[in-house]
């Protein structure tokens, strides 16, 4: 931890140095048409930035830089080795500028700036490296053919890859796609969301000054609409990779099929259960991070714990705990070092989470702690964290990714009952279960439709791992050798001996 305090990070943010403009053939640049969009914090609405809002003309020279790139051959044929070197440099100034970084995220979309500097900075730099680090052992197979052929199975690089990516852990799910598509030798063009663009644009810079070459990382900064939409119906674009709502994938798939096949891989929304079965060993322990489930990044994580299915028999004794648990999780100024809840993004999601807890409350659903907007004098966005009880899976606050510290407490009679309740959602992106019974904890597991299962934790992870979701959670996996899956291409090459 960086040991700077509140009046520190205040100081360090007022004199920060922010660059707006898009990063596109290894410089900054201005967006073709000039047009820029005001970069606003979330922690008290101060404008942070101009930032470059890029279209498809922007696109067009990103796209054609990354093309000539990878052309020429400077990346994509380099030795895996030297390119490990060049990613393994990225990744350690990644860690060398932590702390201007953090800070970045905090003040554009309003994390705590403590979970920035031991989450997302660091993880940011953990992908960048592992999957560098194993692009020189990953190794290529021979077919077993008769012996008058010799088949060889070869990956390549894709070509092009448009990373487009969200606004929750802006750097690390951006680093997520740059990792394992940059060991694998292609040129990519990032976009990250309107609500987020500043660490991208950042470390574009500090890309190039690891070595890497000209046109290999390109960052356009915009909105979806435009940039987003010009990137998915591009038709020298290779590969789409996306993080972000489900809504937006499914659009994504249109382009795709609109214009050249472009391969898609998706990691989207989630609603995902946390089922606390009355034999699990420790209640303490559950409530505790079924709070953390839900109230951590402000409940804005794709596997937010975000309905807890509670068994009948125990309810009574485990809410109060969860409600004492949850009192931990209090809204603050993002740039001080005590805050765990920080500021949610931007009005925009602001309004999103406040009407979902009036549709609750319109359903019949009791508050049982939160509820409220507070630290309205800040000019910043601050939601306290909300835990309704008397939830039923049909409601829709049980059925829409909320993205904000919004928990539905639901009841549930049995294990059938509650892998019957886990899975009935259109997502399929994590769950977690607590229970002592070891072959109820296994059963459980195999039954749930989900990415990723949790068992007596939640939301463990990383990098060894893959990570993504079944349904309409997406397709592919970020993360671990199966995210290399997403960037190269398999090729069968028959030689008659
Ligand atoms: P979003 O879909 O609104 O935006 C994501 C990105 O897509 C942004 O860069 C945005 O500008 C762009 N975009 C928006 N409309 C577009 C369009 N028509 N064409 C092309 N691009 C477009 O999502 P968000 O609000 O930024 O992020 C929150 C969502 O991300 C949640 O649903 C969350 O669950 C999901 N998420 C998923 C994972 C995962 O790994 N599965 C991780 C983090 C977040």
């Amino acid at each position: 931890m960086s040991g700077l305090t509140f009046a520190d990070w205040q100081k360090r943010a007022e004199t920060l140095q922010i660059e707006g403009r898009a990063y596109i053939n290894g410089a900054y640049t201005a967006a073709d048409s000039g047009e820029t969009f005001a970069c606003i914090s979330p922690i008290d609405g101060r404008t942070l930035a101009q930032v470059s809002s890029c279209d498809s003309s922007d696109a067009d020279r990103a796209i054609a830089s990354a093309r000539a790139t990878f052309n020429s051959g400077t990346w994509s044929q380099m030795a895996p080795a030297e390119r490990k070197q060049v990613l393994c440099r990225f990744a350690d100034l990644l860690e060398e500028h932590a702390e201007e970084l953090a800070l970045l995220e905090t003040l554009d979309m309003g994390k705590p700036i403590s979970d920035a500097l031991a989450v997302d900075i660091p993880g940011s730099a953990e992908a960048i490296r592992w999957s560098a680090e194993a692009t020189d052992k990953l190794y290529d197979e021979i077919a077993p053919t008769p012996r008058e052929q010799l088949g060889l199975i070869t990956r390549e690089p894709v070509g092009v890859v448009a990373a487009v990516v969200p606004w929750n852990f802006p750097l690390m799910m951006a680093c997520w796609k740059l990792g394992p598509a940059l060991a694998s030798g292609n040129s990519v063009v990032l976009k990250p969301s309107e609500k987020s663009p500043l660490t991208a644009i950042r470390i574009a810079a500090l890309a190039t000054e690891a070595g890497l070459p000209n046109g290999v990382l390109n960052v356009l900064p915009g909105f979806g609409h435009k940039v987003g939409k010009a990137l998915g119906l591009h038709m020298d674009v290779d590969t789409l990779v996306f993080t972000g709502s489900t809504r937006t994938a499914k659009q994504l798939l249109v382009y795709a099929g609109e214009s050249n096949m472009k391969r898609v891989w998706l990691e989207a929304g989630g609603k995902s259960p946390n089922i606390v079965f009355a034999d699990a060993k420790d209640l303490e322990e559950a409530a505790a991070a079924v709070a953390t489930g839900i109230a951590f990044n402000q409940g804005e994580v794709c596997t937010a714990g975000s309905r807890l299915l509670v068994e009948k028999s125990i309810k009574e004794r485990f809410l109060p705990m969860v409600v004492a648990a949850i009192k931990a999780w209090k809204p603050g100024n993002p740039l001080d070092p005590q805050t765990n809840v920080g500021a949610l993004a931007d009005n925009q999601q602001l309004n999103t989470v406040l009407s979902y807890i009036e549709a609750g409350k319109a359903e019949g659903a009791k508050v049982l702690v939160g509820g409220n907007r507070v630290m309205q004098e800040s000019g910043g966005l601050y939601v306290e964290p909300t835990i309704f009880d008397g939830v039923t899976n049909s409601m829709k606050i049980a059925r829409e990714e909320i993205f904000g510290p919004v928990l539905s407490v639901i009841e549930f009679d049995g294990v059938e009952d509650a892998i019957r309740i886990a899975n009935d959602t259109l997502y399929g992106l994590g769950a977690g279960l607590w229970t002592s019974n070891l072959s109820k904890a296994h059963q459980t597991a195999r039954a749930l439709r989900s990415g990723s299962v949790w068992v007596n934790q939640y939301d463990a992870g990383d990098m060894t791992a893959p990570f993504g979701g079944f349904k309409q959670s997406g397709n592919g996996r970020d993360k671990s050798l199966h995210a290399f899956d997403k960037y190269t291409e398999l090729k069968a090459t028959w030689i008659k001996l």
